[in-house]
């Protein structure tokens, strides 16, 4: 995106989509309200200041203990936004007794199942796991400035940015798993600092006010926008999700 483009204001289509995950944002609000993960606030900065990630995020799901009412609330949140049907969900529901196996692929990364009931059991995990770990996280960040942190992964789990908000003068990168947002020198890409053309490559996506920033020499990509998020995290990724089924059918990672 050009240094000159504006902020854009939500599209009436992103709102009407805000709108509809309202419930999936309210069940995401209470678990993480809930704060059933146990996080080690001291050992976690401490680890922190030595340039570690915080915490283990398979630990810190597992410390949350049985996820099954978690789970099964968020299910029903999907049904009530009308992305899933109701014999669907009921289907989906059944496996809330593997709701923590479920969980723990999510923050693994593990590749999408095949079959169309896990794969929506899957995306109602996700929003589980990173109901708990953002709050695990933010436990850890409170009053706990992260301007020594210089590395481009996740201070608080390790994982690797989905989005970037850049303005003139910075860059924060967004934790895909935990929603951990922390400032950053890098302007390039994350994986080998490739920083312009033709190595590094932006696709403009207007409508949705990102650009994919691709690097054709190590193949990484990530989500980019102009100036602040629009949405709660949760809106604005599913608003951006076309993006990484682009970018992964060129074979593209994340
Ligand atoms: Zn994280
Ligand atoms: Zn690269």
């Amino acid at each position: 995106m050009s240094p000159s483009a504006p902020t854009r204001r939500p599209s009436a289509a992103s709102r009407t989509l805000a709108e509809q995950l309202q419930p999936i944002v309210q069940v995401h609000d209470a678990v993480r309200e809930q704060s059933i993960a146990r996080v080690d606030v001291d050992q976690a900065r401490t680890r922190i200041k030595a340039g570690r990630a915080g915490f283990d995020a398979a630990t810190v799901l597992r410390s949350a203990g049985d996820l099954r009412p978690a789970f099964e609330r968020t299910a029903a949140a999907f049904e009530l936004t009308g992305i899933a049907s109701t014999p669907r969900i009921a289907a989906v529901a059944k496996t809330a007794r593997d709701a923590a196996t479920l969980v723990l692929a999510w923050a693994n990364a593990e590749s999408q199942p095949r079959d169309g009931t896990l794969r929506l059991a899957r995306s109602v995990a996700a929003i589980v796991g990173n109901a708990v770990l953002a709050r695990a996280s933010a436990d850890v960040l409170m009053g706990f400035p992260l301007s020594a942190w210089k590395r481009t992964q996740c201070p608080c789990c390790g994982a690797s940015p989905d989005l970037a908000l850049a303005t003139d003068t910075r860059r924060t990168l967004v934790c895909w798993r935990c929603d951990t947002m922390w400032r950053t020198d890098h302007r390039g890409c994350l994986g080998c600092g490739a920083d312009g053309p033709p190595t590094l490559a932006r696709v403009a996506s207007p409508y949705l006010g990102y650009e994919l920033a691709i690097c054709n020499s190590c193949g990484r990509y990530l989500k980019e926008r102009r100036g602040s998020l629009t949405h709660e995290l949760l809106v604005e990724r599913t608003l951006v999700a076309g993006l990484d089924e682009a970018a992964q059918q060129r074979g593209l990672r994340a």
